[in-house]
């Protein structure tokens, strides 16, 4: 891994400071992306929570949809928070059609009905030093089903809130919004086997 990985944030909507300032405390140079050019040499990409609607609209308004598939094809690394998940989903219930499908996962969004519509919880992420992870829901998909090659880290009541696979991580939750960084600390090691483009 290069000393400091270069990670994008996708600027298009949700809490892109906050992720962008945990990059730069787990030890990545946070650059904002709001349009394809900037992806081209980026190690990692985040895509952060808000309404995935609205973000599937925006990215199709700055031809991004295409960037990042072929940006993940070239070995990037991707990190799905929330309404960045269901980007990644390929398959999403409660949506007539998937966005970005790059992530072998079956999300359904607002799953946790209305009693639990935001929710903090600790979790036992599997593989993850320094105790449980505290975690943040807001309006949260759940993960449905993984396909091969994915691994799930968390449940919560059962259902599956995180999960990875060599390249991407995905999460129900907002690490964002808390001061623990271990979760993007994770992401930039992915980044390590990212094949940057120079
Ligand atoms: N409910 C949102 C969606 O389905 C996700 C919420 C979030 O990102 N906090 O797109």
């Amino acid at each position: 891994m290069s000393a400091r990985p270069t990670i994008g944030v996708l600027g298009v909507q949700g809490d892109v400071s906050e992720h962008m300032a945990a990059v730069e405390r787990a030890g990545g140079t946070a650059r904002k992306v709001k349009r394809p050019d900037e992806l081209t040499d980026v190690a990692g990409l985040i895509l952060p929570g808000g309404e995935s609607t609205t973000h599937r609209r925006l990215l199709d308004y700055e031809d991004l949809l295409s960037a990042i598939t072929d940006r993940y094809r070239d070995g990037m690394a991707v990190f799905g928070t929330c309404a960045g998940a269901i980007l990644l989903a390929t398959e999403v219930l409660g949506a007539p059609t998937p966005h970005l499908s790059l992530v072998d996962i079956t999300v359904r969004r607002n799953a946790f009905g209305r009693q639990r519509e935001s929710f903090v919880t600790d979790l036992d992420v599997a593989g993850l030093d320094g105790g449980p992870l505290r975690a943040v829901f807001i309006r949260a998909p759940i993960i449905e089903r993984v396909g091969p090659g994915i691994d799930v880290l968390a449940t919560v009541d059962g259902e599956i809130v995180l999960a990875e696979s060599d390249r991407a991580l995905v999460a129900a939750f907002h690490p964002e919004l808390t001061a623990d960084d271990r979760l993007h600390k994770r992401f930039l090691e992915k980044t390590a086997t990212a094949e940057v483009a120079r």
